[in-house]
């Protein structure tokens, strides 16, 4: 197995730039060859990576397929379109400029980082690698130490599917992180939370590298009445549920018109009973938090409000039950940071605008739900609130359109990616203006005596 030498990053940064150097990474039907390649080595190993996902996170079959296996599409996605993105696109020029002829070319950035977390740790690696490779760079990427086995697989796939000095993996945790950072990359794309983006920012900055910073924040999801309440349960509790709640885009809390909150509740309650059953300790379809650290906050926030659903732990397993918590305050701990967890506090309003007034005294969130079908409030709550996305009666799913740039704003992040925004992410965009030689007329010239008039006129001030 080829892994990078964690020690000496620089090495293999050297060797990627030298196999950079010599274009083949910027030849379209390379690119191709290495998206096919890329989405082979998905197929290939589907049951390696299932087995992973489930010793690092007990994430069952089902949400392993559709949530991280699932970067297929992506691939699909950039196959499809690349043809499309890499073509130089023609831009207009002024008739005063006549012959000048414009045009912008994608060219790669060069040699890119990136840095993922460890709750979807396969999509996160290889979602951005798309990017990457169809854009035509070459690649080190940094799973994270806390999803061990999907780490030393990726790892290990990786140096089977692709030259080293091409895309390699790095294996480590914050100490190899820190000695990536410190080496000069084209650019950096980093998962993960506005701590450590802080951090990874501060590095980039010492070598002027940009930055990609897909971050993560407390994404509100507001309740209606005018919903079909049925549904909108389903799909909360899916997208909150789902990989126990450890989802960047996961509804962070909920805001419930008053009217309908009891409802609301019993129906979450029943719902949770048909997702988990009675015991969900015992569900094949619930997955468990990545580690005690992480296992020791969440059990804190239990403490917050008042249990109305689940509250069940175990540490040893590092088990929480999907858990709903009533009479929230505003000043609990639970409100205080992204939750990033199976709990799900439930905060009620009477008038919209306590709704939107919260969300605007908190950070700018990735994610934004808005359950409702009426016209006038999607569009208030469009008009009023800013978030990296909006999903409206529904959660989750917009990571799933690839023509959506995803990215946050704010503190949830800088940039965006997926489909054509990845391509754009890993691109610089090239401007290139052509004259001729057919035509030289001298309005521009010295001596300019007589010619201002002219200029005037052109520029029309
Ligand atoms: P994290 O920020 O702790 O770690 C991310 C990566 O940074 C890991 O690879 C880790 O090894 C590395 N790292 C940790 N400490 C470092 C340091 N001091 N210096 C340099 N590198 C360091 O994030 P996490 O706990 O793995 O993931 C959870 C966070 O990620 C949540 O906030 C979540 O919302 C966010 N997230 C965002 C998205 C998105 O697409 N926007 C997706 C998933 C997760």
């Amino acid at each position: 197995m080829i892994s990078v030498e964690t020690s000496n990053p620089r090495a293999i940064l050297n060797q990627q730039r030298e196999f950079f150097i010599t274009g083949k990474t910027k030849d379209v039907d390379f690119r191709l060859t290495q998206l096919k390649t890329l989405k082979q080595l998905v197929i290939d190993n589907k049951a390696d990576i299932i087995k992973a996902l489930n010793a690092d996170l007990h994430k069952p079959e089902f949400e392993a397929y559709a949530t991280e296996i699932g970067v297929i599409k992506e691939i699909n996605y950039a196959i499809k379109n690349i043809l499309n993105w890499t073509k130089p696109q023609k831009a207009t020029v002024p008739w005063d400029l006549f012959p000048y002829s414009a045009k912008i070319h994608p060219e790669p950035l060069g040699i890119v980082l990136i840095i993922g977390p460890w709750n979807y740790p396969f999509y996160l690696m290889i979602a951005p690698l798309v990017g990457a490779i169809a854009s035509g760079n070459c690649a080190i990427i940094k799973p994270s130490e806390l999803a061990p086995h999907t780490a030393n697989l990726l790892s290990e796939l990786i140096s089977k599917y692709f030259l080293p000095e091409y895309i390699t993996v790095a294996q480590g945790g914050v100490e190899t992180s820190q000695k990536l950072l410190a080496e000069k990359f084209d650019h950096i794309f980093f998962t993960g939370g506005t701590a450590i983006a802080k951090i990874v920012m501060a590095a980039a900055a010492k070598h002027l590298t940009p930055v990609t910073l897909e971050l993560g924040g407390k994404s509100p999801c507001i309740v209606d009445t005018e919903i079909n309440l049925e549904q909108t349960i389903r799909r909360i509790t899916w997208g909150k549920f789902i990989n126990a709640g450890q989802t960047c885009i996961a509804p962070d809390y909920l805001l419930v018109n008053k009217k309908i909150k009891p409802d609301l509740v019993n129906g979450l309650k029943k719902c949770l009973q048909e997702f988990y059953g009675e015991t969900p300790a015992t569900s094949p379809d619930f997955a468990r938090i990545i580690s005690k650290k992480h296992f020791d906050r969440l059990a804190n926030f239990l403490k917050c409000g008042e249990i109305i659903a689940g509250g069940e732990t175990n540490p040893e397993e590092l088990y929480i039950a999907p858990t709903l918590l009533d009479h929230i305050s505003l000043a609990d701990p639970i409100m205080e940071e992204e939750i990033f967890g199976p709990i799900l506090p439930i905060i009620e309003y009477t008038d919209i605008d306590e709704a939107i007034n919260l969300i605007n005294s908190k950070p700018k969130p990735l994610a934004l739900y808005l359950f409702s079908e009426n016209k006038n409030l999607q569009q208030r709550i469009l008009q009023t609130t800013s978030s990296g996305g909006v999903c409206i009666n529904d959660t989750v799913m917009q990571v799933a359109v690839s023509s959506l740039p995803f990215g946050g704003v704010g503190d949830s992040g800088i940039g965006s990616y997926h489909g054509k925004a990845g391509f754009d992410t890993f691109s610089h965009y090239k401007s290139v203006l052509k004259n001729s030689f057919r035509l030289d007329i001298n309005w521009r010239y010295a001596p300019y005596q007589g010619k201002l008039p002219l200029l005037k006129r052109l520029i029309g001030g």
